[in-house]
């Protein structure tokens, strides 16, 4: 285990902490980052949150997506600034405050920021509903950078069940999606309709038919 010495360039690359890109899928949320890049340093949730911006900082309450420090985390990650602020989005009342899900995603390493957005009720890439709480304890985690929720990858923060479709840990953590899956996401990232033929367009078909 690495020294921390809570210094904001701690966790950068150059202090041997590793991030690739292509563990990342397109649009990825900031949640979905933090936990890949938890898990694959094997850091505690609280010093990750830590370090997500310089100054005072309660890493149990956490903070905002949106209140994150971009270049420290672009910097933290590795990564682009524009791939963070494509994590996590804008702030506006049409995203739930709640941690949102797809269980068939999750079980693929995959947390989307569009599974936040409240226009969708359904995964672009599978159709399914998404879930805003976990199906065992029934309570809604909050969409917050804090202690409890980056240290419960994939899972439920409270009991700590997996909200995977298994219930089990993701087969895979950062295989590519097929790139049906990668255009279905980018498009609702986007806000385009979904394409014909896809998952979401069979199912609201099926719904009005
Ligand atoms: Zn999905
Ligand atoms: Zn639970």
């Amino acid at each position: 285990m690495p020294i921390l010495t809570f210094d904001e360039r701690a966790l950068s690359a150059s202090f041997g902490y590793v991030f690739r890109t292509r563990w990342l899928q397109p649009y990825e949320s900031i949640v979905g980052m933090l936990w890949k890049f938890a898990r694959m340093n094997r850091l505690p949730g609280h010093c990750v949150v830590m370090h997500l911006r310089s100054g005072e900082l309660d890493p149990y309450a956490g903070i905002e997506p949106f209140e994150v420090d971009v270049p420290v985390v672009a910097r933290m990650l590795g990564i682009t600034h524009k791939r963070v602020r494509e994590g996590i989005g804008n702030q506006h009342p049409h995203v739930c405050p709640f941690l949102r899900s797809c269980a068939r995603c999750m079980s693929l390493g995959y947390h989307a920021r569009v599974h936040q957005l409240l226009r969708y009720e359904t995964c672009p890439i599978h159709g399914q509903p998404l879930q805003a709480s976990c199906r065992h304890c029934h309570r809604p985690c909050a969409y917050r950078l804090n202690a409890l929720l980056i240290d419960a990858p994939f899972r439920c923060a409270h009991c700590r069940a997996y909200r995977t479709h298994t219930g089990t840990a993701p087969t895979t953590w950062h295989a590519s999606l097929p790139a049906r899956d990668r255009t279905a996401i980018t498009r609702a990232a986007l806000g385009y309709p979904p394409a014909t033929g896809s998952p979401v367009t069979n199912s609201l078909r099926r719904r009005h038919d």
